[in-house]
């Protein structure tokens, strides 16, 4: 029996979206959501404010939801998780499990939504120290500070003068499966290197890339005025690996200029990674990769390294 029903898996913006264009079509949709909250990553992770319009994160995404909760046209279940598929276009059977009842659905279409979830940068590459130093840490961390308009370093409680953003963490590397770009984080390291500089203003802030992916509005309205309205440092170099001084005070990295020259040291108060991964892409992980040195380490070694210009 053939469903106009639309199964919208994931209650994140994509999801809501969804929905709610369904709905707008006169379309029916049925919104699972695994959790007990609708919202998606911003929600979850407790971003600050969310571009285009710099609006508070929770703000915006509760309008969303409102969106689709107020909709007669739209049926949403809480921690919900999809147990198996069958049928083909037009007439698909989902069977769920919401709240821990079993349930079967008959839909035409099914939209999946799910989102993606963070990398790991501590387990899985042992480059940055994350799980080490105070002083290392990943924008979602720094999401939760600025949101709570208290951006310190958590080693000393004392707010960070130098600080370097690491790109491409956990993305574009072979070595451990996730050989793809993540797309959004250079447009949010960019946003987030402006929001640190407006509260921070005697903040020196360096973003360290092997390049810069962003296009349309993000090149535009946020990569351009972060350097020529709040000074954001731009500097080509992929870093291999975090060191910290004694005490903790600065950390070392060092930092490889385009790739091929030299080995070089910049000396930051707090480093930034930013890992982020789709779920979409989820792959197997190779253990023995992730815990080998990889030939990139190997070259790194202390001697010879010179302080960046820049950064000194
Ligand atoms: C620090 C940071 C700041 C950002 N700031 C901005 C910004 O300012 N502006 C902007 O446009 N973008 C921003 N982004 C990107 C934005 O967060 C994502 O593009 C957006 O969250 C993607 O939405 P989504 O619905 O696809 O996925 P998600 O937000 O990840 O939502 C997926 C949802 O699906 C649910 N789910 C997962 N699996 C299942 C399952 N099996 N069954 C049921 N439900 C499931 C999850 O619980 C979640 O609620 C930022 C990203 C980061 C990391
Ligand atoms: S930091 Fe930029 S280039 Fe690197 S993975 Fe993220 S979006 Fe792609």
């Amino acid at each position: 029996m053939t469903s106009g029903k639309v199964l919208i898996i994931g209650g994140g913006p994509s999801g809501l979206e969804s929905a709610r264009c369904v709905a707008e079509l006169g379309g029916e949709a049925i919104l699972i959501e695994k959790r007990e909250r609708l919202g998606g990553t911003p929600d979850r992770e407790n971003y600050a404010k969310l571009t285009h319009h710099w609006r508070d994160a929770s703000e915006a995404m509760a309008e969303m939801a409102a969106a689709v909760t107020g909709n007669p046209n739209v049926e949403v279940k809480y921690q919900a998780e999809v147990k198996s598929v069958s049928g083909s276009a037009g007439d698909f059977t989902v069977e769920i499990e919401a709240g821990g009842v079993a349930e079967s659905l008959n839909v035409g279409a099914v939209i999946i939504a799910t989102g993606f979830q963070h990398f790991d940068p501590g387990r899985a590459t042992q480059y940055y120290n994350y799980y080490s130093f105070p002083d290392v840490i990943t924008l979602t961390d720094l999401e939760k500070m600025l949101r709570e308009h208290n951006v310190v370093r958590p080693s000393n409680g004392e707010a960070p003068k130098k600080i370097a953003f690491v790109q491409c963490v956990g993305s574009r590397d072979r070595q451990i499966g996730n050989e793809y770009c993540s797309k959004v984080c250079c447009g949010i390291a960019s946003k987030q290197a402006i929001e640190l500089r407006q509260q921070i203003p005697d903040s020196k802030v360096f973003i360290f890339y092997i390049d810069m992916r962003m296009y349309g509005y993000w090149e535009n309205e946020i990569y351009w005025p972060a350097q020529e309205k709040y000074h954001v440092n731009y500097v080509k170099g992929a870093w291999s690996q975090a060191r910290a001084r004694v005490p903790l005070r600065n950390c070392w990295a060092f930092n490889k200029i385009n790739m091929a020259s030299s080995k070089q040291a910049a000396l930051v108060d707090w480093i930034l990674l930013q890992p982020l991964r789709r779920a979409s892409s989820l792959r197997v992980q190779r253990p023995a990769l992730l815990t080998s040195m990889t030939p990139f380490q190997r070259q790194v070694s202390p001697p010879r390294v010179h302080l960046h210009p820049f950064v000194k």
